[in-house]
C-alpha cells in the first residue's frame, strides 16, 4: 500500500475530524501518501479528492463536523456509480481506503471491496451508538455530554414552573443516549425502544411522582421510542390523563450531532485512526476498527453493521432504581 483515501460519510458526529487527523498523521508516520475525500461517496464518484500531509490537519482536533464534509450518496448504491467511483481511485493511485460512518457506510464500503477487491477499514462515526464491535462508537460521549446539558437546563426551567417536561434525544432505532444521558440527568422516566414501559405505566407513575411531592419531572424520550406515535402524541395523552401538571416537549435535535468532541472522543479517534491505517498496512481488510474494554479491536464489517443490540441491562435495572 502507498496511497490511503480518508473519507466521512453518512450522518456527521463530533470527532470525525480528529480521526481524519489521526488517519492522515499516521500516513505520515508511516510514510505512505494520504488523500481526503470531500463529501463522502459523492466525492469519490466525482474525484473530490485533496493531498493531505500531517500539517494540512492542524488545528482541527477540537472541530466538531467534518472538514471532508459528509453526504448521502444515492449513486454509490448502483454497482454504475461504483465503477465510476473505482476508476477514480484507480486514476488518483489510491490502493486503500478508510470510511468514518456509520452501518450504511460501511456496507456501500463491503459492496466496493467485493467488487473491486479494494482494502477498506472502518470506523464507527456516529453519535447513536448503534454498532456492535465496539463500546462507544465516535461522536456518542459527545452527544451524550450535550444531551446532560441541556437536559440540566430545561430541569431548571421545568422547577421553576412546577412543569412537566418531555424532553426527546436522538438515538434512531435504540436508546443508549436516551438512557445514559436520563439517568446522568436524573430524569423521572426514561423513554427507550429497548423496553415497552407501555403508556398506562407511564401516566400511573407520573402520577405516584406527583402524589410523592414532585411538582416538576423529566422525562426523557428517544427519538425511535414507539409508545406514543410521537412525542408530542405522548404529551397530548398525557396532557388528557393526568391532572395538575403542566406539560411541554422539548427536541433537542440536531445540536446534538455537532459541539467540540469531548477529550474521550478526540483519544478515541485518535486510536482508532492508528489502528484502521496499520491495519490497512497488515494486509487487513473489511473490519472495523473498535474498542472492546478498553482495547482496540478489529470487528468483520458485516458482524458491527447486523450486530445484536448492546444495551446495557444493568444500567436499565439502575434507572428503574433510580426513577423510583
Ligand atoms: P448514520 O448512522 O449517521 O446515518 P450511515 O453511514 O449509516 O451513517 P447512510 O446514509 O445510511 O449513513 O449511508 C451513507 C452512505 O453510504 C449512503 O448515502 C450511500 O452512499 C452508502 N450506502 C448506504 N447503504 C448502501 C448500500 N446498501 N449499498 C451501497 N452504498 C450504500
Amino acid at each position: 500500500i502507498t496511497k490511503i483515501a480518508v473519507m466521512t460519510s453518512g450522518g456527521d458526529a463530533p470527532g470525525m475530524n480528529a480521526a481524519v487527523r489521526s488517519v492522515v498523521r499516521t500516513c505520515a508516520y508511516h510514510e505512505l501518501e494520504c488523500v481526503g475525500i470531500h463529501r463522502g461517496y459523492d466525492g469519490m464518484i466525482e474525484g473530490d479528492f485533496i493531498p493531505l500531509d500531517a500539517r494540512s490537519v492542524r488545528g482541527i482536533i477540537n472541530k466538531g463536523g467534518t472538514f471532508l464534509k459528509s453526504a448521502r450518496c444515492e449513486r454509490f448504491r448502483t454497482t454504475d456509480g461504483r465503477q465510476i467511483a473505482h476508476n477514480q481511485m484507480v486514476k488518483a493511485g489510491v490502493d486503500a481506503l478508510v470510511v468514518i460512518g456509520g452501518d450504511g457506510t460501511f456496507t456501500g464500503a463491503l459492496h466496493f471491496n467485493a467488487e473491486f477487491d479494494f482494502p477498506v477499514i472502518g470506523i464507527p462515526g456516529t453519535i447513536d451508538n448503534d454498532i456492535s464491535g465496539t463500546d462507544r462508537t465516535l461522536g456518542y460521549d459527545t452527544a451524550l455530554n450535550t444531551a446532560v446539558d441541556a437536559i440540566d437546563k430545561i430541569r431548571d426551567t421545568a422547577h421553576s414552573h412546577d412543569r412537566l417536561f418531555f424532553v426527546e434525544v436522538m438515538g434512531r432505532d435504540v436508546g443508549h443516549i436516551a438512557l445514559n444521558a436520563g439517568v446522568g440527568a436524573g430524569a423521572e422516566e426514561i423513554l427507550i425502544p429497548e423496553e415497552d414501559m407501555g403508556i398506562e405505566r407511564l401516566v400511573e407513575s407520573l402520577q405516584r411522582s406527583k402524589i410523592s411531592g414532585k411538582s416538576s419531572s423529566i422525562v426523557v424520550v428517544a427519538e425511535g421510542d414507539k409508545i406514543g406515535k410521537s412525542v408530542f402524541e405522548l404529551k397530548d395523552y398525557v396532557d388528557d390523563n393526568l391532572e395538575g401538571y403542566d406539560v411541554r416537549v422539548s427536541v433537542l435535535g440536531h445540536m446534538q450531532r455537532g459541539g467540540s468532541p469531548t477529550c474521550y472522543d478526540r483519544v478515541l479517534a485518535s486510536r482508532m485512526g492508528v489502528k484502521a491505517v496499520e491495519s490497512l498496512i497488515e494486509g487487513k481488510s473489511n473490519y472495523m476498527v473498535g474498542t472492546i474494554h478498553d482495547t482496540m479491536t478489529l470487528t468483520p464489517l458485516e458482524q458491527a453493521i447486523k450486530g445484536e443490540s448492546k444495551i446495557n441491562k444493568e444500567l436499565i435495572r439502575v434507572s428503574e432504581i433510580m426513577t423510583t
